[in-house]
C-alpha cells in the first residue's frame, strides 16, 4: 500500500541541522572571518579545549578529518611499516585506510553478534594465532553510536602490550560504565564530517589523548613535524583544522547534548513500536549510553523492506553494504582472522532507519507506520 506524502523523510539531514542553529552559526562564521587567522587560530584552540573537556580527556588536537585523525594517532604511537593493527571488517573503509596509510597492515576480526562491534574473544584468538609482522595495536570501532566492549578489549590488549586507539567517529558522547568513549585507550580519533553526531560544515576531525607526550607529538605531526616554525623534527603531515570549521563546531557542541537526547527519544519510540516485529533491534544495556548515530535493524528481507520504505518516500541507508575484506580494493590481500561470518551476515541483513535530531514526530510516525505496514499489510 502506498501512502501519498509530499515530504521525503531523509535518513540524515545536515542542512536542517544548520538551519536549526543558523543565527548562531552565521555569527560564528562572521567572527572567524573577521579574526584574520584562518588555520590553527584562536577558534581552533578554543574548540580543542572545549572538546577535550566534553570528552573528559586531557588533550584534544584538531585535524583535517577523521581518517587523518586515525592515521596521526597511529603515527604518534610509533606505528608504521612492518607493524600489524587489529580492527574489524564491519566499519568505514577509513579505519583500514588509515592503518595502511601509516605503512602498517590490518588484521580483521569478526564482531559480536549482538552489538556488531569487535568481539573480545575473536581479538584474543587473533592474537594467539598471529604470525608474521609485529602486532602493535588494536582499533575498536564504536560503531553506530554503541560503545565497543572496552573493559574486555583493553584487558586483552594490555595483556599483550598492544596500544589501543579508539575509532570514535560515530560515537560522540557515548559512554560505558559511566566512562566516555575516547578515554579508554591510548588515543582516540573523532570525525566531524557533516552527518556525524557532531558535524562541521565541511571536513574536520580531532585526536584526543590523556598523555601529554602523545599530544605534543600529534601537534607536531599535523603540521610538517614542526615544533618550532619551519623546523621539522619529525616527518609530519599537513592535516590542520581551520578556524571556520572550529567556530561552527563550537556552536554545534553547545547543542550536542540536546541533539543526542532527541536521537535517544526517537530510538525509544522505534524500540517501543517495533518490539513485536520479527526484526533484530539495536542492543540495549543499562551500563552503556548509546548515542544512536544510526538506528540499525536486521532482518533477512532487508532489501524488500528498504524498497517498501523508499516507495513511501522514506530514505534508509546500509552501513555498510560490503565489509572491508569484500571491497574490491582489499579483497584477497587483506589479512583476516578466522571466519567473519557475523560480519558477512550483518552486511546482508542490516538497515539504517532515519535518525537525526531534526526528525519531527510526524516523520517518526511515518517511519514506524510504514515499517509495521510491511509486516502486517
Ligand atoms: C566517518 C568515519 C571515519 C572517517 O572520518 P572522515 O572524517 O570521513 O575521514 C572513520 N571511521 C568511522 C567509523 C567513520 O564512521
Amino acid at each position: 500500500m502506498r501512502v501519498t506524502q509530499t515530504k521525503r523523510v531523509l535518513q540524515a539531514d545536515p542542512k536542517s541541522d544548520y538551519l536549526a542553529h543558523k543565527g548562531e552559526i552565521d555569527a560564528a562564521i562572521a567572527r572567524a572571518l573577521d579574526s584574520g587567522r584562518y588555520i590553527l587560530g584562536a577558534e581552533v584552540t578554543a574548540f580543542e579545549s572545549e572538546w577535550a573537556a566534553y570528552v573528559g580527556s586531557a588533550h584534544a588536537v584538531g585535524v583535517g578529518n577523521g581518517t587523518d585523525a586515525l592515521e596521526l594517532a597511529l603515527r604518534a604511537l610509533d606505528i608504521g611499516g612492518g607493524d600489524v593493527v587489529i580492527t574489524t571488517s564491519n566499519t568505514a573503509v577509513a579505519t583500514v585506510a588509515a592503518i595502511e596509510l601509516t605503512g602498517a597492515s590490518a588484521l580483521l576480526v569478526d564482531v559480536d553478534a549482538m552489538t556488531l562491534t569487535m568481539s573480545p574473544e575473536r581479538l584474543a584468538s587473533a592474537i594467539a594465532q598471529h604470525s608474521g609482522g609485529r602486532l602493535k595495536a588494536v582499533i575498536p570501532v564504536h560503531l553506530y553510536g554503541w560503545p565497543a566492549d572496552m573493559p574486555a578489549i583493553t584487558a586483552v590488549a594490555s595483556e599483550h602490550g598492544l596500544k589501543v586507539i579508539e575509532d570514535c567517529a560515530q560515537a560522540h558522547g557515548a559512554s560505558l560504565s559511566g566512562r566516555a568513549v575516547g578515554t579508554w585507550g591510548d588515543a582516540a580519533a573523532f570525525s566531524f564530517y557533516p552527518t556525524k553526531n557532531l558535524g562541521a560544515l565541511g571536513d574536520a576531525g580531532a585526536v584526543v589523548t590523556n598523555e601529554s607526550t602523545t599530544a605534543e607529538r600529534l601537534r607536531a605531526l599535523r603540521v610538517y613535524g614542526w615544533k618550532e616554525r619551519y623546523i621539522s623534527d619529525s616527518v609530519g603531515m599537513n592535516t590542520r583544522l581551520d578556524d571556520l570549521q572550529a567556530a561552527i563546531l563550537r556552536v554545534k557542541l553547545r547543542h550536542l547534548d540536546a541533539a543526542t537526547a532527541r536521537r535517544r527519544e526517537i530510538a525509544c519510540e522505534y524500540h517501543a513500536r517495533f518490539a513485536e516485529l520479527p526484526i533484530l533491534l539495536p542492543p540495549r544495556d543499562e551500563s552503556a549510553e548509546h548515542v544512536y548515530h544510526q538506528f540499525v535493524i536486521r532482518l533477512p528481507e532487508r532489501d524488500r523492506l528498504r524498497e517498501h520504505l523508499q516507495a513511501n518516500d522514506i530514505d534508509t541507508a546500509v552501513l555498510y553494504p560490503l565489509p572491508i575484506h569484500a571491497q574490491p580494493a582489499y579483497r584477497g590481500r587483506i589479512a583476516v582472522s578466522g571466519e567473519l561470518s557475523v560480519t558477512e551476515r550483518a552486511a546482508r541483513e542490516l538497515l539504517c532507519l532515519p535518525i537525526h535530531p531534526t526528525l519531527d514526530d510526524s516523520d517518526i510516525e511515518r517511519v514506524t507506520a510504514a515499517t509495521r505496514d510491511f509486516f502486517h499489510g
